[in-house]
């Protein structure tokens, strides 16, 4: 009895949840995600799903990234593409110089010679962050590389060399909205 109680108790809990109106009008954390060249619809509807959680102010899908609407898409965002902002953006190193300019640190995700473990490296709040992704297959795009401030890295002890792309955003966008959530 008293576990059906404690059951009940816990289902009832309200989620609390924004509406649609609300989140596009509340405060976002000061950083963008940029996608470059991800192939999978299920991957991007994942990382908008995780965006629209963690307050993300815009979402970029650079080059054969897939944006929406897609019913692919749709299986894995549950609806995150209409409170997300997004763009497509084909020329992928003009958009970066272009927020370069605009005063954000250009952020590459990615296991490089050099990169930063994630817990090693030194969120500001005073900054404002480009977060950008790689293909599946692939990483970052070789041309862009020269055009990104610092690397950083989540730490794998496994036989595998990388994570899937939308859950290494999972772990990092999760290091940044805790950082900065005022
Ligand atoms: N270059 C990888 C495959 C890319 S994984 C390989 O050789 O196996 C797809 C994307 O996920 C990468 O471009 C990167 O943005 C991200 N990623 C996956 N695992 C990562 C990790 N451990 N650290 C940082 N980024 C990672």
């Amino acid at each position: 009895m008293q576990q059906q109680e404690r059951v009940e108790k816990l289902k009832l809990e309200s989620l609390n949840r924004k509406s649609l109106e609300d989140y596009k009008e509340s405060e976002k954390i000061p950083v963008i995600v940029l996608l470059d060249q991800v192939r999978s619809m299920h991957n991007v509807g994942s990382l908008f799903r995780t965006s629209d959680a963690f307050a993300i102010e815009k979402i970029y899908l650079c080059g054969i990234t897939p944006c929406p609407p897609h019913r692919e898409i749709q299986k894995t965002a549950l609806g995150a593409t209409e409170s997300v902002e997004w763009e497509h953006q084909e020329n992928i190193s003009e958009l970066i110089t272009n927020l370069k300019n605009e005063g954000y640190i250009i952020v590459g995700v990615e296991q490089v010679k050099g990169s930063i473990l994630l817990q090693d490296y030194p969120i500001n709040k005073e900054q404002k962050y480009v977060l950008i992704f790689g293909n599946e297959v692939e990483g970052i795009s070789d041309s862009i590389l020269h055009l990104i401030d610092i690397f950083i890295e989540i730490p794998q002890s496994g036989t595998k060399h990388s994570l899937n792309v939308s859950v290494c955003a999972g772990i990092v966008l999760w290091e940044w909205y805790r950082n900065l959530l005022r």
